[in-house]
């Protein structure tokens, strides 16, 4: 039989781009606009310990909104209530591959699904969900920071470190934004 969808139809929209690109500038946003507009919304990031914890989300400008840091993806759909219309998500890039599981269960069930993160790492691969996340969505955003060598746009995040595992959590101190010109991979061989 011919399903016939009455209602809302929610869908998946993806902030991607290098560090300090203004994606979780973009994200407090397009949420706190919905919340403007009286919407319900709940946000959610990665959090490095913690199973849950009330966190804020902090753009690398300061601007902040209170939301929830877990580890396991999944436990977002246990966390979302029914009436939520917006469900945010930061640093998508740290989350297994349920994070796709997660975001296309959300937007079958009627609500807007915002996520934020780097598509690419510091060997500038594809990181983790992200790609098959950017498939998966209705609308996707690519942001570009300014490269801290020359000023062109800047796709890549540079380590400023030597260190080798994919996830080193850090700021301005351990990481830059850089063009494709001044960007300079980890040797072959070397990258973790
Ligand atoms: P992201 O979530 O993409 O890492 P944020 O939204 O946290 O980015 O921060 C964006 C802010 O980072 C910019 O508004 C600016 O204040 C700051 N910033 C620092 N370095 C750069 C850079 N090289 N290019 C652009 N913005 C930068």
């Amino acid at each position: 039989m011919m399903q016939i969808v009455h209602g809302r139809t929610g869908w998946i929209e993806v902030i991607c781009g290098p560090m300090f690109s203004g994606k979780s500038e973009e994200l407090i946003k397009r949420t706190r606009r919905a919340q403007i507009a009286r919407r319900r919304v709940q946000i959610f990031k990665h959090g490095i310990d913690a199973r849950y914890d009330a966190t804020d989300i902090v753009s690398h400008s300061q601007q902040k909104m209170p939301g929830i840091a877990l580890t396991r993806v999944e436990d977002i759909i246990d966390l979302v209530d029914d009436r939520t219309e917006l469900v945010a998500i930061d640093e998508g890039q740290f989350f297994d591959g349920h994070l796709v599981e997660v975001a296309n269960k959300l937007a079958n069930l009627g609500k807007r699904v915002i996520i934020a993160g780097l598509d690419l790492d510091y060997r500038g691969l594809p990181f983790g969900p992200m790609p098959q996340l950017i498939c998966s969505s209705e609308y996707v955003t690519k942001q570009l920071a300014i490269c801290m060598t020359c000023g062109d746009p800047a796709n890549f995040t540079q380590r400023l470190t030597g260190a080798k595992d994919q996830i080193v959590v850090g700021a301005s101190e351990t990481y830059e934004a850089r063009c494709r010109r001044h960007f300079e991979p980890p040797a072959a061989g070397e990258e973790g």
